[in-house]
């Protein structure tokens, strides 16, 4: 396999291919660009069908992560690694204290975190081998109500810019996904007076929302052709596809889940139609601007800076309205001037 050749490199710095024969571990830290700071970006572990689909997996996320941190005005390049493997069967506190040594070894100059598949007790197991990492128990906490939060600031950014209004009152949302993120996410709109629409596959989250805030549930295929203002996907990526999109009857998206477009093109599909669509990786930030914060934990000057989400997006409204380009293209090429001037610097 030709690294180098691979569609998603992306010039990134450095790549660790990491084997631990006692353990186990079979895993890869990517570190994309460091130019404004250490690279910073979750641990995910996950059963994939083979090495290449790790590197990859490992590259677009490691970049994502540079950009992310990039909008958000973070001090924070991005990185990320995954650990191959099953995290229902695979784990052991060897296992997590040989990537630990690992990410040691690259002195900070990437810090990890939780992703899919690691919890807050695998993170204090590499915390025991190094103290590079981020979001452990006992600091900043559960990201996901802070990312709810933006994504609540954000989508309020958007409302404002396309439909002319500041307040949400009556306003017609429907979330996919009621997790960790979307139910924070369905607070904050509910408090607000919107109306909800919503679905997810695990009834009891349905319900839960249904029985506190008064929400109409429907079925998962069904969410996509509600008559709403605003579709907030909050569960899994690619949901804006070429399957999808003659369904999306919100003149909004905006929504926390990561990697909502299915391929690119598919954000100047959505400008054609008259759909402004909220950036996933600006509006999501609130997590990782919250775990920014945590060597001197301050939770208001965190959700300040979570604040800034909403003029972040506005910039990029303002920029595609004005140059008639999608927002998704806006949001990448503003981030990466942002690199670039870090490196000058
Ligand atoms: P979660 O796993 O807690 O919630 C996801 C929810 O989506 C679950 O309730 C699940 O049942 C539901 N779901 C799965 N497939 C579905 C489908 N086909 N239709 C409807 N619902 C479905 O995850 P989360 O932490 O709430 O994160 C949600 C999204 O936001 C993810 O894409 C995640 O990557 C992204 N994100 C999360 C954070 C954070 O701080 N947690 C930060 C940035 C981005």
């Amino acid at each position: 396999m030709a690294v180098f050749n691979l569609r998603a490199y992306d010039d990134h710095e450095q790549i660790v291919f990491c084997r631990d024969v006692e353990s186990g571990l079979k895993a890869i830290i990517c570190v994309h660009n460091t130019n404004l700071g250490p690279a910073v970006g979750g641990c995910r572990m996950w059963d994939y069908n083979s090495d290449e689909g790790a590197l990859i997996d490992a590259l677009r996320l490691s970049r994502g992560m540079t950009y992310k941190n990039a909008m958000a005005g973070l001090n924070m390049g991005g990185g990320k690694s995954v650990i191959i493997g099953n995290s229902k069967t695979m784990k052991s506190e060897e296992l997590f204290r040989a990537f630990g040594r690992f990410v040691d070894k690259l002195s900070g100059k990437y810090i990890t975190a939780e992703d899919v598949g690691i919890n807050p007790q695998d993170m204090a197991v590499v915390n025991k081998e190094t103290n590079h990492v981020l979001g452990l128990e006992g600091k900043s906490g559960d990201p996901s109500p802070v990312t709810a939060y933006g994504v609540f600031t954000g989508l309020k950014a958007a409302v404002n810019h396309r439909l002319g209004r500041d307040d949400l009152d009556g306003l017609k949302v429907s979330v996919q996904g009621l997790g960790h993120v979307g139910y924070y996410l369905c607070r904050h709109l509910h408090e607000q007076g919107a109306k909800l629409v919503v679905t997810d596959i695990n009834k009891e989250s349905v319900d839960r929302v249904v029985d506190e805030f008064g929400a109409t549930a429907v079925d998962t295929d069904d969410i996509y052709h509600q008559e709403v203002d605003v579709y907030a996907p909050c569960a899994l990526g690619a949901t804006i596809n070429d399957n999808t999109l003659p369904k999306i009857q919100a003149s909004v998206i905006a929504g926390a889940a990561n990697n909502q477009l299915a391929e690119d093109r598919h954000g100047d599909i959505l400008m054609q139609k008259g759909i402004l669509y909220a950036p996933d990786y600006v509006i999501n930030a609130g997590g990782i601007i919250n775990v920014s914060f945590e060597e001197s934990y301050d939770q208001a000057a965190a959700l300040k800076k979570v604040d800034e989400i909403y003029g972040t997006l506005t910039e990029v409204f303002d920029a595609s309205k004005s140059s008639g380009r999608p927002t998704n293209v806006i949001a990448d090429e503003i981030a990466r001037q942002r690199v670039a001037d870090a490196k000058k610097v």
